[in-house]
């Protein structure tokens, strides 16, 4: 267990060790890593797989045919075995297509690195390999052994990558996730919404609607009574979000709607309200005689609920306060792959990543002095935990 001057000292350490994290920043940024493009992609593992290598970690690609490679590394510089393990978790895909960064090239100003992805997680990508140099440096060794599972396709919903997701956390002892902070201070994130998408479709019959209306199910009528229900199910005070934003249906004016359909974003604290949501879906029934509903979809992110995170969390303020760094916790609206490590009951903080702004915009950035704070902190919890 390090001591407090110890602590102290990496952060000294780290400070002086900007210029080389935003340089490491500006290489990852330049690889530009979209989730739809796996030769992007598997470039950009590549890339960070040396990195890994480079300090003498274990690199296995978790080979995927349409995403990119998920990245395996493990790190343990002994000696004898270790006593457990930590996850460290983010993502190396991006949200922004190739040419995003001819558009917003990356830069330095006003002590912020800009460019597409910087937050979101290409910083905090910087940060896992910044805290292991500290520990290294400092010759402080974790009792743990460090592994990073760094996903392809987190920023698409995490289909290829959740069952590794899952295995990789039932192995560790805690997972750490470098997504983005709270903004702006960099909070850390305790908790997350489950977010899931409903589709509800309505087939009603077509009919001439001057001539003989009487014969037509107005699927574009049924949907709108579905939607005033559902829409007094949202109660944003007790963490339950339902937004009905995607609607389509009919032909022709003149026809009567034979078939219509909604897109539900559904969101919620609770793993209780959750499940009772999905099942108040299924139990909806049509208004119109003859008129049918289907429902699809379900919760694709289960909530990160607060007690996954709260020990964690203590021992991150903790080790914050003996560093003099200022920390606060935040709950988040949306989801990450965070949502998946915690709902197996596995110790999950959230939010350890950069501080910064604007994530999935043109104005993404992250403040450069808060890097080694940042990195401090990951490096204090690796050693203590
Ligand atoms: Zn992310």
């Amino acid at each position: 267990m390090p001591t407090t001057d110890e602590l102290r000292r990496v952060l000294h350490v780290l400070k002086s060790r900007e210029g080389e994290m935003s340089g490491l920043l500006a290489r990852f940024v330049r690889a530009e890593s979209p989730s739809f493009d796996k030769k992007a992609v598997d470039n950009f593992g590549r890339i960070v797989a040396a990195e890994w290598r480079k300090r003498g970690a274990r690199v296995r690609f978790l080979k995927q045919k349409e995403r990119g490679d998920h990245l395996l590394v493990r790190l343990w510089r002994g000696p004898g075995r270790p006593e457990g393990r930590i996850l460290l978790l983010g993502h190396l895909d991006t949200v922004y297509d190739k040419g995003a960064l001819a558009q917003t090239p990356f830069r330095i100003a006003r002590g912020r690195a800009w460019g597409p992805g910087t937050f979101d997680m290409k910083g905090g990508l910087v940060l896992a390999l910044a805290a292991v140099d500290t520990l290294a440096r400092a010759r402080i060794r974790p009792r743990k052994e460090i592994a990073c599972l760094w996903t392809s396709d987190e920023e698409i919903g995490s289909f290829s990558s959740q069952r590794f997701i899952e295995r990789e956390a039932l192995r560790s002892d805690a997972v750490l996730v470098l997504e983005p902070s709270g903004e702006p201070d960099g909070a850390l994130k305790t908790s997350r919404k489950g977010v899931g998408e409903i589709e509800l479709r309505v087939i009603g019959r077509a009919a001439h609607s001057g001539l003989k209306p009487e014969d037509g199910i107005n699927a574009v009528h049924e949907l709108a009574l579905q939607i005033v229900k559902i829409a007094k199910w949202n109660q944003p005070g007790s963490g339950i979000g339902i937004h009905v934003n995607v609607v389509s249906g009919g032909t022709r004016s003149n026809v009567i709607a034979a078939e219509a359909r909604a897109l539900v974003d559904i969101r919620a604290s609770r793993a209780t309200d959750l499940r009772r949501l999905e099942r108040r879906f299924r139990k909806l029934r049509p208004h119109l005689r003859g008129a049918r509903l289907e429902v699809h979809g379900e919760f694709s992110r289960p909530p990160m609920e607060r007690k996954t995170s709260a020990a964690l969390y203590h021992r991150a303020e903790k080790l914050a306060a003996l560093m003099g760094i200022p920390i606060r916790e935040v709950s988040a609206g949306g989801g990450s792959d965070g949502n998946i490590a915690a709902a197996l009951g596995v110790p999950t903080l959230d939010g350890l990543g950069a501080i910064g702004a604007d994530a999935h915009s043109t104005r993404e950035n992250i403040l450069i002095r808060a890097l080694a704070l940042r990195a401090a902190l990951i490096a204090a919890l690796l050693a203590t935990l």
